[in-house]
């Protein structure tokens, strides 16, 4: 029988734009849940942006992005179902102070979005049984990003869940000035390019266990999705086959763009 924690090492070579991506990655030997990859993966994605962010830095083009700036926190966030998973239980194991200001504040939102009519277009879009496309969500983002909602998770303009911040937050790198992203519609913000949206690949990847879509939920509707989907992700699997799985598919999204 194995121990617990025993994890197998893997190590892998991605070829992303800015070079080879070389990483050690552990996974557990132990059947797990789809939502226990999603450290795995984002750690790959972060490698990733490590790369680019070096390459744009030889042409003097640094993060502008600083704590307590949060303008981007003001977004609709896409999540992918494994996030969601891993979200609720974040916020779940929280002190209980903690997690009651965090559902308020998204009570809060939640009624906001109602009385302006989004909410049900949220929860519908969580549920669609269609590929949705990024241009699909270009409107509801718009009217979303309109409205310069705070992030329930945001406390004094800083991420309470920064360690568990969903990929698309750690993805956003901003070279422009930082002020500029206060106004994002009307200022040409330059961004750090994403080698691959590894909410994307999670997406996917659940999209694959499930027989579904690949279907990205939105941040205020992500810990009602992961309540009434729980019964979805108590299915475990092998630790290595699900990062194969997810190494594929990221292989795809940078096939994709090449
Ligand atoms: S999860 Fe954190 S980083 Fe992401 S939008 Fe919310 S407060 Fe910002």
């Amino acid at each position: 029988m194995n121990a617990p924690n025993a994890r197998d090492t893997f190590r892998l070579a991605l070829p992303t734009p800015a070079g080879e991506l070389r990483a050690e990655i552990a996974v557990p030997t132990r059947l797990i849940q789809v939502s226990d990859i999603v450290p795995v993966m984002r750690s790959l994605s972060e490698q990733a942006l490590v790369l680019e962010e070096k390459k744009h830095e030889r042409v003097g083009e640094t993060p502008s992005c600083h704590k307590g700036c949060a303008a981007c926190c003001r977004m609709l966030v896409p999540v992918s179902p494994p996030e969601a998973f891993a979200l609720k239980k974040t916020v779940d194991q929280l002190p209980a102070a903690q997690r009651d200001r965090i559902l308020q504040r998204l009570a809060t939102l939640q009624h906001t979005l109602n009385e302006a009519g989004l909410l049900g277009r949220l929860v519908q879009l969580s549920e669609t049984r269609t590929q949705l496309s990024d241009e699909d969500m270009e409107p509801v983002n718009r009217e979303y990003y309109a409205r310069r909602l705070p992030c329930p998770f945001l406390d004094d303009d800083v991420c309470s869940l920064y360690e568990a911040r969903p990929a698309a937050c750690r993805e956003l790198l901003v070279t422009s000035p930082a002020e500029w992203c206060q106004e994002m519609d009307n200022n040409p913000v330059r961004t750090v390019p994403v080698p691959f949206r590894v909410g994307t690949a999670l997406s996917l990847l659940w999209a694959t266990i499930t027989g579904g879509v690949a279907r990205l939920i939105p941040l205020p509707v992500a810990l009602d999705w992961a309540e009434r989907h729980a019964g979805e992700n108590s299915v475990r699997h092998n630790g290595a086959t699900l990062l194969q799985m997810g190494v594929e598919k990221i292989l795809g999204l940078l096939r994709h763009k090449a």
